[in-house]
């Protein structure tokens, strides 16, 4: 009896051991991903762990080559400390962004980087004949590029309200749906699948868990917005949170595709400058400065813009990243939109806090596949 009950408290110890440098292995992942290099000294000190623990668990990481050295940090004397990072190219997830006539899709690196990327015509219908036609477009897009076990996942993002219990799309109206099943998609891809509202997904293309609080207004052909409190989406109580092309801009103006008159979408969505979709966003903008209706509606567009940016600065007192289609040209018109966000705010001296996102280009894709970076890959190990 006490020897049985011996040998079950050292199981017991065994596994609470082992849980602990499982957990130890985590929190380095974590730390690592989204840094460029770093060093071992560094890692025990950021993260309160003690020396021997950090290395071997990098030991052990370096042996399955997900960790590599990547050169040698400058010192102020003495040995200088070899830097450190994960393997890049280790793993790769995919992502998918799908609209009403497109699908955009991307594979990244666990850096981050895009390392392929394709947007083809594709009108969505919602039929099993759609998502089957949809997985065989993504699995040819991702197929033979990287080895499918470095594979960690599909992320797809949708415009509209996911319901993640139900595996659905509960309500879209881009996409004109309620209550689309996405288990086919899921079962199809036979990779890990994860579904993300497109503007969520865009802000997580952001690494907003180092950003803190910070909200993500997403300028495509319909807006989106997310919001970010403390490094964590914060969804609302159905799940609507910052839909902030609904807001009202202009009182009786123009019709919004929800049935209302005025909202911000109808003023400052990317449809706006594209004609509804008469010609490309990247052809509007390469006509202005020769064109003087092109330069017009550029005009009353970043002025419609400053109003809505004004407002959510109002509301929210942090950074706003300009994303989306639109927001991928902004670069260059940043003083021309502060100058008339500052006639709205008379609260702010200047206009630091308005930032242009980091991928001009399916940025939603990108977040949506770097979601198995932050959650799933780190649990691997
Ligand atoms: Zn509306």
């Amino acid at each position: 009896m006490e020897n049985g009950q011996k040998g079950f408290d050292g199981a017991e110890a065994m596994e609470q051991s082992v849980e602990r440098k499982n957990k130890a292995r985590r929190k380095i992942l974590h730390f690592m991903l989204n840094r460029e290099s770093t060093t071992k000294s560094d890692v025990a000190k950021r993260l309160d762990l003690s020396m021997p623990t950090v290395l071997s668990n990098i030991n052990e990481l370096m042996e399955t080559g997900l960790v590599v050295e990547v050169g040698e940090m400058e010192s102020t004397g003495g040995r200088k400390a070899r830097s450190i990072s994960l393997n890049e190219n280790y793993y790769y997830a995919a992502g998918v962004d799908i609209t009403a006539h497109h699908i955009g899709m991307v594979l990244v690196n666990l850096g981050g980087k895009v390392i392929g990327q394709q947007r083809i015509r594709f009108d969505f219908r919602p039929e099993a004949s759609y998502c089957m036609e949809l997985v065989g477009k993504v699995q040819d897009f991702y197929q033979g590029e990287v080895p499918v076990e470095r594979l960690l996942g599909v992320g797809i993002s949708l415009p509209g309200i996911i319901n993640e219990r139900e595996h659905s799309l509960a309500k879209s109206h881009a996409l004109q749906v309620e209550g689309f099943n996405l288990r086919m998609i899921e079962q199809l891809l036979e990779v890990p699948v994860y579904f993300e509202n497109d503007a969520n997904a865009a802000m997580m293309a952001e690494n907003p868990e180092e950003k803190g609080d910070v909200v993500y207004l997403s300028l495509n052909n319909t807006l989106g917005g997310a919001i970010c409190v403390d490094g964590r989406m914060f969804p609302g109580r159905s799940r609507k949170a910052g839909e902030f092309g609904h807001m009202l801009l202009v009182p009786h103006g123009k019709k919004c595709y929800c049935g209302k008159e005025g909202c911000a979408d109808a003023y400052c969505a990317a449809s706006v400058l594209t004609g509804n979709g008469e010609r490309s966003l990247d052809m509007f903008m390469q006509s202005l400065g020769k064109d003087k209706d092109a330069d017009k509606l550029w005009e009353e567009y970043l002025e419609n813009l400053a109003m809505l940016v004004s407002n959510i600065r109002m509301i929210f007192d942090t950074d706003i990243i300009l994303g989306g289609d639109v927001g991928g040209y902004l670069g260059g018109y940043m003083a021309q939109l502060a100058e008339k966000v500052l006639k709205y705010n008379r609260f702010d001296k200047e206009v630091s806090y308005l930032k242009n996102c980091s991928y001009q280009k399916e940025a939603s894709a990108v977040g949506a596949a770097k979601h198995f970076f932050q959650l799933q890959f780190p649990r691997l190990f």
